[in-house]
């Protein structure tokens, strides 16, 4: 049989290689950290740093393709595999999305529309870029941010030096404030022969800048604007000849759809789709890079309600699995901490009980 490298050993490994066995792959997982939730359910783990180059050669040698679901994973780790084994998506989009100020660039040329931004990379442009910009406005680091980490708000320009401090002085981008009636997320997955397939858009609320519910049917505001979304990830899937599943992040305004950031691989907010599609993320991106024809992503039945159980939220399995309605996934991480997304809950074709 076949096997499918996966670079990085979370959850959405772990998701993924549910998928890829499913379809007879083997899965080997490459991660740094000892404890991988990934690797517990896959054939083969290699622990070992991003630039260990002979483990990453022995590990390339020993797959047909590899991925990612880690957007932080080197791109020299990928330019470095890229040269023995096959690696979708590329380092291109990887590269693009590690860096917010590329990506707000990128999107923009591609007819995108971001927040208005101003890069910020040392406290002095913090000022300059207060008056480009004005007051509300988001810090955000430039690398390395997610779940909300690595940012920091501001009300007024007198926060200034609250929110350089409170993002330990890293090189940042300015966001302006957007006053949003709801997000959302395009989901899609592109073929390695082009095709292009995009899931039903839900409707995410976060929660303390971490993700908490995805819900559909979203909202009337972001199906009038999902086309717009949608024609913008496909031009972006396009531009980067990316093979897999792509996610962007968008805001509903009266002036239209506004992007917020893009993530290349598959996403928290199409958890659902794995019994509220007829083909799940997971297995479409396993599909995609193993160059597979897609599955459809039609949506099975409506609503669908996606829950993350997130640090002490655990606990509340028990009472969800007493709901015969539900479908629950438990990442198996040893430590519960604040802010940790551990599992999830999913409800399709009826309301959570
Ligand atoms: P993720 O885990 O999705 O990668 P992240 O750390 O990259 O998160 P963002 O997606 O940039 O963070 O922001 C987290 C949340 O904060 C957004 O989903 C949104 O609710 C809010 N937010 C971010 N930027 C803005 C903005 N410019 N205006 C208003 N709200 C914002
Ligand atoms: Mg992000
Ligand atoms: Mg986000």
């Amino acid at each position: 049989g076949s096997t499918i490298g996966i670079l990085g050993g979370g959850q959405l490994g772990r998701m993924l290689a549910v998928a890829a066995a499913q379809l007879g792959y083997r899965v080997h997982i490459y991660a740094p950290d000892r404890e991988s939730v990934a690797a517990d359910v896959a054939a083969q783990h290699t622990q070992a740093a991003w630039d260990d180059e002979p483990r990453l050669a022995a590990f390339a040698a020993h797959c047909d393709v590899v991925t990612y679901e880690f957007e932080n994973v080197p791109v020299e780790t990928v330019r470095f595999l890229s040269g023995h084994v096959a690696v979708r998506p590329g380092g291109a989009g990887l590269e693009i999305a590690q860096d917010r100020l590329t990506e707000k660039n990128f999107v923009a040329g591609l007819g995108g529309r971001p927040a208005p931004f101003a890069p910020v990379p040392d406290r002095a442009a913090l000022d300059a870029a207060l008056e480009q910009i004005g007051a509300p406005a988001i810090l955000k680091t430039v690398r390395m941010g997610y779940d909300g980490k690595g940012q920091a708000r501001l009300a007024t320009a007198a926060d200034a030096d609250a929110a350089w401090d409170g993002i330990d002085r890293h090189a940042a981008v300015l966001e302006g404030f957007v006053t949003f009636d709801h997000e959302f997320s395009v989901l899609l997955v592109r073929g390695i022969d082009g095709e292009v397939r995009f899931w039903d858009s839900p409707v995410n609320v976060h929660e303390g800048g971490i993700l908490a519910t995805s819900t559909l049917p979203p909202p009337r505001i972001v199906l009038d604007q999902q086309d717009e979304a949608r024609a913008l990830m496909a031009r972006i899937a396009e531009e980067l000849d990316y093979v897999g599943v792509l996610t962007g992040e968008f805001f509903t305004t009266t002036d239209g759809p506004v992007f917020n950031e893009m993530a290349p691989r598959v996403h928290n907010s199409g958890h659902w789709t794995i019994e509220g599609a007829v083909t799940s993320q997971f297995e479409n991106h396993i599909r995609a890079v193993a160059g597979l024809p897609l599955g459809s992503t039609d949506t099975a039945a409506l609503p669908v309600t996606m829950h993350n159980l997130i640090g002490g939220g655990i606990e509340t399995v028990p009472d969800l699995l007493a709901d015969p309605a539900c479908h629950v996934h438990h990442y198996g991480k040893a430590e519960v901490r604040d802010g940790r997304k551990l599992g999830h809950a999913t409800w399709v074709g009826t309301e959570p009980a």
